[in-house]
């Protein structure tokens, strides 16, 4: 079989340890052996993040060298409309099939806010959806019917991430960073030193290219 692979979108402008870190202590904790970046295109109508995608992928690449867990796919910052997480998992299930372990990375306050993503429900027809923890937000659902939903699609072991293709919920005890890449920007805005939050050669990429300044 084949192993347990993973995607982690994200606007990572910029990324950061909060990002990086916990998917790092996911991947060990599960067994996971790629995890895979996916920078979102921000559609003309929201607003834009401050670095443009060019600058963004620069900075994932700066952020994962030396760090074979993480590979980059570019493939959302190529189209023109909003990067649907389920459209961007149905072309890679149809050029990786349908036996693939796959998960999909995301944060507790992307779990919490699941319900207003695009065809949410099919999302664990195609994936698992692992969770790492964000300090801040709440553990539990407040709509009972979405609370009901987690509880009926947990894993129960981690072993069902790796037999089966899809259709579980991991949550992951994973070490809580009180970070954001809006907190980052604010920081760099105001001139105030950032040095815990990213790694030192994405700070050097921001400052050479003069990002976040006002
Ligand atoms: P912004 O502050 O610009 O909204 P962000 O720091 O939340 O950005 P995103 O690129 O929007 O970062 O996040 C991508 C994914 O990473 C989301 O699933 C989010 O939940 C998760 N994530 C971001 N920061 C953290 C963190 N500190 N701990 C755990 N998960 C995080």
């Amino acid at each position: 079989m084949s192993e347990l692979q993973a995607l982690f979108g994200g606007t990572f402008d910029p990324i950061h340890f909060g990002h990086l870190r916990p998917v790092e202590a996911l991947a060990q904790q599960t067994g996971l052996q790629r995890v895979t970046l996916l920078p979102n295109n921000v559609p003309p109508h929201r607003p834009q993040p401050e670095a443009s995608a060019a600058q963004r992928v620069d900075m994932l690449r700066c952020a994962i060298a030396g760090l074979p867990l993480f590979d980059i796919d570019t493939r959302e910052l190529a189209r023109d409309t909003p990067s649907w997480t389920v459209t961007t998992l149905e072309a890679w299930r149809a050029e990786r099939g349908v036996a693939q372990p796959l998960g999909f990375i995301i944060g507790q306050d992307s779990l919490l806010s699941l319900a207003s993503w695009h065809r949410w429900q099919d999302l664990l027809s195609l994936c698992h959806l692992l969770v790492c923890q964000r300090p801040g937000y709440a553990t539990r659902f407040e709509a009972p019917e979405m609370q009901q939903w987690l509880n009926e699609h947990l894993a129960g072991d981690i072993r069902q991430l790796h037999q089966q293709p899809a259709g579980h919920i991991w949550l992951a005890d994973t070490p809580l960073y009180n970070i954001s890449a809006t907190e980052i920007r604010r920081r760099r805005h105001q001139n105030l030193p950032c040095d815990d939050l990213l790694p030192p050669a994405v700070i050097d990429y921001i400052d050479r290219e003069g990002l976040y300044r006002d």
